[in-house]
């Protein structure tokens, strides 16, 4: 790989050394008008290399401030940024918590899922649920969410013990908050919604066909053991590689834009 400059086309193998060449390289090149306002100049003295030197100082001290302010710029706007999210978060209060939502509505349309994993595998069972799911709550009630400006960052709505102290007594009270999670957090929440894989498969398979099983129906067995494989999400790809491709999935379906 090399880089040109777009002036004089002479390559370099390193990018800093084209970015350092290319601002001399404009100025060798300047326009005719430009080279004619030059002339006006030409008759100035050149500066002493003392003099050069303590220039070259004050716009080194210069550009240092400037970068000094640039830096602190950037912390404000990322602070601006942390402060949206907050806002936009308590402009949304969901009905249930997300524990509530995954027990009453991803949890108990896992049977829906079952033929999935069977035909295809895990990864595509969970995902097409977690779609499913997700498409089916309104946005304004879905009690997860992300942002587009922030990958692998995800908030739940969640109850929060805050004690507050009543008058003369002190009370314990439940409020809900939205607290942001770390990608891996969600880990425990597949966790669970693929235990509930397992116990769909027995009681949605295993016990209807027992009977089948138990009279020897070869076909029925050779079924029994390639399904509960499936479920168990045994293949080539592993446990954390599943979660993270369905983090991914996940976020996909929800983020959103300040
Ligand atoms: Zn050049």
């Amino acid at each position: 790989m090399s880089y040109a400059c777009e002036i004089c086309e002479r390559t370099y193998h390193e990018k800093f050394n084209l970015d350092r060449h290319i601002p001399y390289c404009r100025f060798l090149h300047l326009s005719k008008r430009d080279r004619d306002n030059q002339v006006e100049t030409e008759s100035e003295p050149v500066p002493e290399p003392r003099m050069l030197y303590r220039w070259m100082q004050d716009m080194a001290l210069k550009i240092e401030k400037l970068e000094k302010e640039n830096a602190q710029l950037r912390g404000v706007a990322r602070k601006q940024q942390k402060e949206d999210v907050g806002t936009v978060l308590r402009q949304h209060c969901p009905t249930q918590s997300f524990a509530a939502w995954i027990s009453a509505s991803v949890l108990t349309a896992i049977p829906r899922y079952l033929e999935t994993v069977y035909q295809k595998d895990l990864l595509s069972g969970m995902a097409e649920l977690i779609s499913a799911c997700v498409s089916s709550s309104t946005g304004e009630n879905l009690p997860i969410r992300a942002f587009v400006h922030k990958p692998s960052e995800f908030y739940i709505y969640e109850k929060a013990k805050t004690d507050s102290v009543g008058e003369g007594s002190s009370t314990s009270s439940v409020t809900m908050v939205w607290r942001q999670i770390r990608a891996e957090d969600l880990n425990q929440w597949f966790a669970l919604i693929e235990s509930h894989f397992q116990t769909g498969f027995r009681d949605h398979w295993v016990i209807p066909n027992m009977d089948k099983m138990n009279g020897n129906d070869e076909a029925v067995s050779q079924r029994y053991v390639l399904y509960y494989q499936k479920i168990l999400g045994n293949g080539r790809m592993t446990t954390d590689t599943r979660y993270q491709k369905l983090r991914v999935h996940l976020y996909g379906l929800i983020k959103q834009k300040i």
